[in-house]
């Protein structure tokens, strides 16, 4: 049973929202739509990482993007080039991509090497390929999409797939927010920014915090739906978060070999009326939405 935001729940400890479970039930509906798909347009989706360096969240984060591809009979291709790669040969490399119609989806993985500027790779991504959303096409094509409910405006576009992630928990487990006060703490172009304009469309009053905002607990404390992705273990606590707000956790952070979370999971679950866990939460969100990406990446290349 879900409850809604602002329902006492003071006295009650938080509701798991459980990205592992979901990510759970939406592969096996991807994994039809995959079938159905290869029938229909008689091709392998096929995603290509292009990489600059060894940074080992890259790394890993690749490897489980692998994974997925291939347990699906899915197209996989990285394209690992040295640290000391020049800026126009990795433009070259992206354009060659772009050219490759054997190629739906290309995510370049951050951080770039220093010297790189990520303006100039991501502006030479093809659009129609930019599955993670970064391209200003489609980054600015969300900023000015209408709100849900109003006729488009501007036409498709990609969502990068993390806050893609964090909005499919707030839709499934059914919380409304239309009206709400949302609260993103972070403005990356990849988290923060992002799901505060999906947040936007979707009727929400939101607020974004960053690291120069004056008493983030008092603005964190406003939010019905509070979400964090700062990068920083446990910075949300119990204490800057409203009884009853709903919470999406996107933080990733190791303390010693634990995964935690921006968010200090065990006290504010005593506060919160839902949470998402970390791990568990948003992360198993992200490859099923990078997935869905490609295979809109596809339909649009192939009508
Ligand atoms: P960035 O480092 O790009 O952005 C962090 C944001 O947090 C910035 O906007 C920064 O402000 C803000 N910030 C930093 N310190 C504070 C503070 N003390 N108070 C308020 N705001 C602060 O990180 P990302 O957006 O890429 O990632 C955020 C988190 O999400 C990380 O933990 C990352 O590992 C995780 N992540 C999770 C994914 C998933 O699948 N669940 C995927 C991608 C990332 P300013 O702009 O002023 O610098």
């Amino acid at each position: 049973m879900t409850s809604l935001p602002g329902n006492e729940r003071s006295e009650m400890t938080a509701e798991i929202l459980d990205g592992q479970a979901l990510a759970k039930t939406m592969r096996k509906e991807i994994d039809a739509e995959i079938a159905a798909f290869k029938e229909r347009y008689k091709v392998t989706p096929t995603i290509a990482v292009v990489r600059a360096g060894e940074d080992p969240a890259s790394v890993s984060y690749a490897g489980a993007i692998r994974r997925t591809f291939e347990q699906r009979q899915l197209g996989f291709g990285m394209y690992a080039l040295p640290a000391n790669v020049s800026e126009a040969d990795l433009v070259a490399q992206i354009i060659s991509l772009n050219n490759n119609p054997n190629v739906h989806g290309i995510m370049i993985q951050e951080p770039l090497p220093k010297g790189i500027r990520t303006e100039v790779i991501t502006d030479a991504l093809s659009p129609v390929k930019d599955i993670d959303g970064v391209h200003p096409a489609n980054a600015g094509r969300l900023a000015q999409a209408a709100p849900v409910g109003r006729p488009p405006e501007v036409s498709d576009f990609f969502v990068p797939a993390t806050p893609a992630g964090g909005m499919e928990i707030l839709k499934r487990y059914n919380i409304s927010l239309s009206g709400k006060h949302a609260v993103v703490v972070g403005r990356s172009r990849i988290v923060g920014k992002p799901m505060a304009f999906l947040l936007l469309r979707e009727n929400a009053t939101v607020t974004v915090c960053h690291s120069r905002t004056q008493d983030l607990g008092a603005i964190c404390r406003q939010g019905d739906i509070l979400c964090a992705a700062v990068g920083q273990a446990k910075l949300i606590t119990a204490s800057m978060v409203k009884p009853g707000a709903v919470v999406i956790d996107f933080g990733v952070n190791f303390v010693g070999d634990k995964m935690v979370g921006d968010v200090d999971f065990e006290s504010v679950k005593e506060v919160a009326s839902m949470i998402t866990p970390v791990p568990g939460g948003t992360g198993p969100m992200t490859n099923i939405m990078l997935l869905r990406n490609v295979l809109e990446a596809v339909r649009r290349q192939l009508g």
